[in-house]
């Protein structure tokens, strides 16, 4: 029997702060939360594909604001990846509501609440349907959950990383679109025009690691009601850079 073809395997990057609200003051605002998932959950169920989140935890702690503050870095650090555990908790609760499965995935010991990040594991997960929700980032400080993301989609072979914004830009622009009405926004571009450019959509250390491992980034309006879904589908939406 011939083999089927390989399904798209995705890593979605959700920031912290897509989870958060302006409007209710809450570091975890249940109904963003609750929207994010279903549209996961829909995503998930209607296309053929494979999906792997890397939530990140700027909504709670940042390591660089501590550290700003006297906190030494790498505990400063360690403080953010806990963050993202507690993101990922939620998100994993909100997308199982929707009937989908998932399965945590930390990359710092937290037996009781989430299993220890191991590659074959977390690609035995995806082919049987689970979304993984990885947390914890990379577990090394110093880094974000743009890199991580990055590390994570290499090492589980993803066929693309997608950057979703939560700042109502939907992809990246030759300048800053909400200070400039010029600002165009490129559909495709280079890493190296991107980095040449200075156009700063994730840290350098997560862009050129993209680069040296050929993984091409999608950034797009993640808050934007069904641009998921069209980023998951494969639509040509926001930013593709390769
Ligand atoms: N972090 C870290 N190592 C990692 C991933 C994250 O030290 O591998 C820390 C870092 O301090 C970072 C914080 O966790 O500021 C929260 O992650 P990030 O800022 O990437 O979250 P986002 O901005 O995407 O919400």
């Amino acid at each position: 029997m011939p083999h089927a073809a390989p399904r798209r395997r995705l890593v979605l990057k959700m920031s912290g702060e897509a989870l958060a609200s302006s409007a209710s003051d809450e570091t975890i605002d249940a109904a963003m939360v609750e929207r994010l998932a279903a549209e996961v959950a829909a995503a998930r169920s209607e296309l053929d594909l494979e999906l792997a989140i890397m939530v990140g935890g700027g909504n709670i702690w940042r390591g660089t604001t501590g550290a700003g503050q006297g906190i030494d870095r790498a505990t400063s650090d360690t403080m953010g990846m806990l963050a993202t555990v507690i993101n990922a908790l939620a998100l994993q609760d909100a997308i199982e509501r929707h009937g989908q499965p998932t399965r945590v995935l930390s990359a710092m010991h937290m037996a009781e609440v989430a299993e220890p990040y191991i590659r074959r594991r977390a690609i035995r997960h995806l082919e049987k349907d689970r979304v993984v929700i990885f947390a914890a980032g990379m577990g090394n400080p110093y880094f974000t959950t743009d890199t991580s993301a990055a590390l994570r989609a290499a090492e589980i072979e993803a066929a693309m990383l997608l950057k979703g914004t939560h700042s109502g830009v939907d992809g990246v622009y030759s300048c800053d679109p909400k200070l400039d009405a010029a600002a165009v926004r490129y559909d495709t571009l280079s890493f190296m025009d991107l980095i040449e450019r200075d156009l700063r959509v994730m840290d350098l250390t997560a862009i050129t690691f993209c680069q040296d491992n050929a993984l091409p980034i999608l950034v797009f309006d993640l808050m934007a009601p069904g641009q998921l879904r069209r980023a998951l589908a494969g639509e040509r939406i926001g930013t593709l850079i390769r």
